[in-house]
């Protein structure tokens, strides 16, 4: 699992294992912990348009 103090979206690698999203560090090549995960995961979300209307 990925220990890297600080990690910007840009360095997240978004593996797709069949429909799953698996967030990678692109630094170190591990899988995301799943705080760092569900963060990054609403990252892309926004960053495909799929932002939460409000
Ligand atoms: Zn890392």
């Amino acid at each position: 699992m990925c220990n890297c103090a600080k990690i910007h979206f840009y360095d997240v690698d978004f593996k797709l294992y069949g429909m799953k999203v698996v967030p990678s560090c692109k630094n170190c090549g591990d899988p995301l912990s799943e705080d760092q995960a569900s963060k990054f995961t609403k990252d892309l979300m926004k960053y495909w348009g799929f932002e939460e209307e409000k």
